[in-house]
């Protein structure tokens, strides 16, 4: 997650009212809704929800971008599953999205990476869809209300449960046309990256298995749809800007994340955890969390 990016400074341009450190901490802290990441200045950082509270679980009709599959038969609480090509996605209205403040603006080219993100917000223990939804819902709030912004920032979203959910408005429908849509996850480098929001806050924390399987899947239909190279193209926020995002042990399992996608990619059935390196032997890498 990013509080600060072009769009931010369009909009503090738009509302004649600087956005300063001081008033993101006072309104931060002032809200007592959040917290901060310690290791990042308040404008690096990412906005910390010291509680979630699951919403209503959103409409029920379950049209997501994959085509009829197991997905379909999904109920709160249960493992997301995924169709041949593409991952069971959330869209917009199944999470009840507010409308933006304008439609995206949508690029007819492809992004050249993809961001990976942590939200900042609790490790939370729930895996429901409605606490996922909830997400989403809390997420585009700060974006819009706080940070000004014209919607949530980034194009998806990923549960501790392993739910997948649209972020910026048009964005699946510009991934399955090959196109992006432009979001605002990354400051100076929104025009050409698509992001990933994965829930929670990995500085030391162990990512959870069900989020990962579901941050692998993401990327190789993000990667097969826009023909992009997971070596090169799978990237963490902190590659881009001055943050902590996405934290250190999600950050360090990127190696990993890139190696299960090209495994994928090559035509492996299922992805990997903890995959081996070309020499075969298992690398150091920051466990999973299966137990939270
Ligand atoms: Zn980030």
């Amino acid at each position: 997650m990013n509080a600060y990016s072009e769009e931010d400074a369009d909009a503090r341009e738009r509302d004649r009212s600087p956005v300063t450190r001081r008033s993101l901490i006072g309104g931060v802290v002032g809200a007592g809704l959040l917290e901060m990441l310690s290791v990042a200045s308040p404008v690096q950082n990412e906005a910390m929800a010291a509680d979630l509270s699951p919403g209503p679980a959103g409409a029920s009709g379950h049209t997501g971008l994959g085509r009829a599959g197991p997905g379909e038969r999904l109920e709160a609480g249960e493992t997301v599953l995924f169709t041949a090509d593409a991952p069971r996605v959330y869209t917009r209205d199944q999470w009840n999205a507010r409308a933006p403040r304008r439609p995206a603006k949508v690029v007819g080219r492809r992004p050249d990476h993809i961001v990976v993100h942590h939200t900042a917000t609790a490790n939370s223990k729930n895996r429901s869809r409605a606490h996922a939804f909830a997400l989403s819902r809390f997420i585009q709030d700060i974006h819009m209300d706080r940070n000004r912004w014209d919607d949530a920032g980034q194009q998806l979203t990923i549960s501790r449960g392993g739910f997948v959910m649209e972020g910026r408005n048009r964005s699946l429908k510009a991934i399955r046309n090959g196109d992006l849509a432009i979001g605002a996850q990354v400051l100076h480098h929104n025009e050409h990256t698509i992001g990933i929001e994965n829930e929670g806050t990995y500085m030391t924390k162990a990512v959870p298995r069900r989020l990962w399987s579901s941050l692998v899947e993401v990327c190789v239909w993000l990667c097969r749809s826009y023909d992009l190279e997971p070596s090169k193209a799978i990237v963490g926020h902190r590659d881009y800007n001055k943050t902590a995002c996405p934290g250190d042990v999600l950050y360090a399992r990127l190696p990993a994340l890139r190696r299960a996608v090209a495994k994928r990619l090559d035509g492996a059935s299922s992805s990997s955890d903890n995959a081996t390196g070309d020499d075969g032997i298992l690398p150091i890498l920051p466990p999973l969390d299966d137990l939270t």
